[in-house]
């Protein structure tokens, strides 16, 4: 069969398949320790679920506008515009089934073919393949360890060009964990006015940010909300992922078309989702914020935990839940040790170059898990390494 162009390269994420191999490996009885998923182990917090049930009940089962209800819409532009210290009005709001929605069509709309799309390379893989769908060219940039994971500014300033209509930033970062610095969003900002171009900020990490720190945004430096598509969602903050339930704030005129893309692609995002997602913005916050200091207490245990083992080296991240440690010494390629430590040690992680190929000689390790399962990881994985 034949298929076009822009589907051939398509690849599954990473997490996706390490998931479905760590499971065949399940169902023959070993047992696996889960490093690898990004989502929270905990719930959805029981007031956001309860106010979905309750919207199915009372009948909240029905179509809605496609950019999404315009009491969250009004929530959002308030409570996104308050953390990042910008004014934002409902109509730059857009609802979708997922942040990942925010991401495609905003990239849909504004990539002709032949466009350059500069993006952080390791990243999330979904850059490289919307960028490529939408017909332009993917520019990845590396995000280097002694930059605490940043990009490294001079490359990024080498790959920037006429040819450049977007670039994607993303902070607190997956995999990395890292979170882009002020002084370098200034310098990104001044290059995307110089070059006229757009940048996508996927923030959707930016609740899960340690040591007292905020990941600041670029939207809110001088001009920056005229050229800013700010990503956020619900899925990583309020441990809502298979509720899909996400947003993109952009300028109007650009949310016009999102909102038609949305209209003949999903149609919707489903309103008692909305409606938990009301409730989550508007109530409590607290049980965030405990889990935030829950999530720093594991990083914290996963970045000794993996230092203590000789050869490894992990730096402490700022922010996500993600570790990245660096495994070159062992002189084997990332997704070889990825695919050993889940046979051989029975603990599933992700190779740095699931993130692209500047990825190599890391692996990603998500802490998202429950202590005791960080615990037994650290024990198979020292085991693992002594024996290399
Ligand atoms: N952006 C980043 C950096 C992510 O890591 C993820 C999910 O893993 C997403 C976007 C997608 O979020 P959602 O599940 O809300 O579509």
């Amino acid at each position: 069969m034949t298929f076009t162009r822009r589907v051939q390269n398509l690849k599954p994420e990473g997490a996706y398949a390490v998931l479905a191999r760590a499971q065949e490996l399940e169902a023959q009885g070993r047992p696996i320790i889960h490093l690898e998923i990004g989502q929270p182990d905990f719930q959805t917090f029981a007031h956001i679920s309860e106010k979905g049930i309750e919207a199915i009940r009372s009948g909240h089962t029905k179509y809605n506008p496609p950019a999404g209800l315009p009491r969250l819409r009004q929530a959002i532009a308030e409570d996104a515009g308050r953390r990042r210290g910008v004014s934002f009005n409902p109509a730059q709001v857009v609802i979708g089934p997922g942040a990942k929605p925010g991401l495609f069509f905003p990239t849909l709309a504004l990539v002709e073919a032949g466009d350059e799309v500069i993006y952080p390379d390791p990243g999330f893989p979904t850059y490289a393949a919307m960028i490529e769908i939408a017909g332009g060219v993917p520019v990845p940039v590396p995000l280097v360890e002694e930059n605490a994971f940043s990009f490294d500014l001079k490359v990024f300033d080498a790959r920037l060009s006429s040819r450049t209509r977007l670039i994607i930033l993303n902070s607190p970062a997956n995999p990395t964990g890292g979170v882009i610095p002020p002084a370098d969003l200034e310098h990104i900002a001044a290059a995307a006015q110089e070059y006229d171009c757009w940048v996508i900020s996927d923030e959707i990490y930016a609740r899960l940010v340690y040591d007292g720190l905020q990941a600041p945004s670029i939207a809110a430096l001088p001009g920056m909300d005229q050229r800013t598509i700010l990503v956020d969602g619900f899925s990583k903050t309020y441990a809502m992922t298979g509720w899909r339930l996400g947003f993109g704030i952009m300028p109007e005129s650009l949310a016009q078309r999102v909102e038609l893309l949305l209209t003949h692609s999903v149609g919707c995002t489903a309103t008692f989702t909305q409606m938990a997602g009301i409730e989550a913005i508007l109530a409590r916050q607290d049980l965030v914020d405990e889990v935030v200091v829950e999530y720093q207490r594991r990083r914290d245990r996963m970045v000794a935990g993996l230092n203590a083992i000789p050869g490894l080296h992990c730096q402490v991240p700022q922010g996500a839940f993600y570790v990245f440690p660096n495994v070159r010494s062992f002189g084997i390629s990332s997704s070889e040790l990825a695919r050993r430590l889940l046979d051989e040690a029975g603990v599933a992680v992700l190779a740095g170059t699931d993130f692209g190929p500047y990825g190599e000689g890391y692996l990603r390790l998500c802490y998202a898990t429950s202590p005791e399962k960080i615990e037994r990881g650290l024990e198979r994985l020292t085991q693992f390494f002594k024996e290399l």
